[in-house]
């Protein structure tokens, strides 16, 4: 089942927790990359690996401007055209151009989020350019014509007997479940289009600010692919991609991979650092690199630059008992999971466009755990939402709860009366429904749709203690 990302938001979780395959798919999947991630990071000083990118990061936010500076300087003393977007209509104009200006009627594609946030593919097609998306679960889901529903594994939401399906419909493959072949068939057709693409189109995992370099990691070696087939190369990057040295790129390559997929390392790290010089026997005639600012910088002045540390490895996804059970399109952004909760509103010109992502979540805190960078991700969730009450984006019964909540829980009488209430009445409820209370009135009516609601408990526990020091 595909699920409506512009359905609204309780309408997605509906059909994602009424998807026992999805569901299935999902939970395997992510078991299988976390097991592997805590493998990896076991076996080295995973802890002091997670402190110095940490510290990498912040060391690079705190001077970021000069970064900036100094890697665009050295992509264009490399020989490379950088291009500053500010939002989505500038950062797609500006590929749509070179596209048009170079006469390429087809591009490819490595996996890049930047480049779905911006929703590339679509402004591309509307200006008359075929795009092909050359990473195997992103071919998938191009085929499937949906979007990608992890950061890492776009296709996880889906079966092999899915993705079979889709290969026969579009690909007029014959009836199989053997990945391999499939595998084979996507590869030789993808082999074509690289040899026939006018440009290739990437996003970036990180780019070294002192040497000038784009560096992009892939286990299928497309992203090489696309970076040195084709007579131009862009690169789209999220501003917030630097490393300042080339020691801190094998730093971040280290604590992504691991995180990631589990691997010590990825098959491939291509790196490039400009256009083809006299001499060379391949490479891109032109690279341009676009730095994508995009509400980033906007994050930063409104406290949410501890996101802008994400190195997008996905490892926060696979602990999330929230994703684990809902897959990513119910969140119906871009990005998903626990990280996607915080950049789809923070990064939106309005928070309240995504007013529902901050409350999906346990606030467990297994993200935070899992997470490379060790991004306070339950605390920026909590952020979002104080933002969204103090915007009045949230609900106003939510705002009078909580402001109801605060005067009793700071008047210890009114505490204990009303506790008192809460417990006779429930317990009253209670026993005339002959147990637990399996339905509760609006607005409470949410919580007992899915479960019963227990009843207080009879006594409060500071009486329970006063009786027993008595006895
Ligand atoms: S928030 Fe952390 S765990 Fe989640 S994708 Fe970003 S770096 Fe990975």
């Amino acid at each position: 089942m595909q699920i409506n990302i512009h359905a609204p938001y309780k309408d997605r979780v509906q059909q994602a927790l009424g998807d026992s395959n999805l569901r299935a798919a999902v939970s395997k999947a992510t078991d299988r990359m976390t097991d592997a991630r805590l493998a990896a990071m076991g076996a080295i000083e995973g802890q002091t690996l997670r402190a110095q990118v940490r510290q990498m990061k912040e060391h690079v936010l705190r001077q970021w401007p000069d970064y900036l500076l100094q890697l665009e300087m050295n992509l264009r003393r490399n020989g490379c055209i950088v291009h500053w977007a500010e939002g989505i209509a500038d950062a797609q104009e500006i590929v749509k151009d070179i596209a048009l200006q170079n006469g390429a009627d087809l591009v490819v594609k490595s996996k890049s989020m930047a480049t779905e946030e911006i929703h590339l593919n679509q402004a591309l097609e509307e200006a008359g350019l075929r795009v092909v998306e050359t990473d195997l679960g992103e071919y998938i889901i191009q085929l499937a014509d949906e979007p990608p529903s992890h950061i890492v594994a776009p296709v996880i939401h889906k079966r092999l007997e899915e993705i079979a399906e889709v290969f026969e419909e579009k690909l007029d493959m014959p009836p199989t479940r053997e990945a391999s072949k499939m595998t084979a068939l996507a590869r030789a057709k993808l082999r074509r289009e690289f040899f026939d693409a006018g440009m290739g189109i990437s996003g970036c995992n990180f780019a070294i600010a002192e040497t000038g370099t784009i560096c992009i990691v892939t286990n299928e070696g497309n992203g090489r692919m696309v970076s040195s087939m084709p007579r131009v190369y862009v690169a789209v990057m999220g501003i917030e991609k630097i490393v300042p040295t080339v020691e801190d790129a094998f730093l971040q390559l280290q604590a992504l991979c691991r995180s990631a997929t589990g691997q010590q390392l990825t098959v491939y790290c291509s790196m490039t650092s400009g256009p083809r010089q006299a001499g060379d026997a391949d490479g891109p005639e032109q690279v341009h690199v676009v730095l994508l600012d995009n509400g980033r910088s906007g994050m930063l002045a409104r406290g949410y630059g501890e996101a802008l540390l994400c190195i997008r490895c996905g490892a926060c996804l696979n602990v999330c008992p929230v994703y684990q059970e809902i897959g990513g399109h119910a969140y119906g952004g871009v990005y998903n999971g626990p990280i996607g909760a915080v950049i789809s509103p923070a990064l939106a010109p309005e928070i309240a466009r995504f007013k529902e992502l901050p409350h999906a979540t346990s606030l467990c805190g297994a993200c935070r755990e899992a997470c490379p960078v060790q991004i306070d991700l339950p605390r920026l969730l909590l952020d979002l939402r104080s933002d969204l009450v103090e915007q009045g984006a949230a609900p106003k019964l939510e705002g009078w709860g909580i402001k109801g909540y605060a005067r009793v829980m700071s008047s210890r009488r009114m505490y204990e009366k009303l506790g008192k209430l809460a417990s006779i009445s429930s317990n009253l409820y209670a026993n005339l429904s002959g147990g637990n209370i399996q339905f509760l009135p609006p607005p409470l009516s949410g919580w007992t749709a899915y479960r019963d609601f227990a009843p207080f408990a009879p006594k409060s526990f500071r009486e329970w203690w006063r009786e027993r020091k008595l006895q």
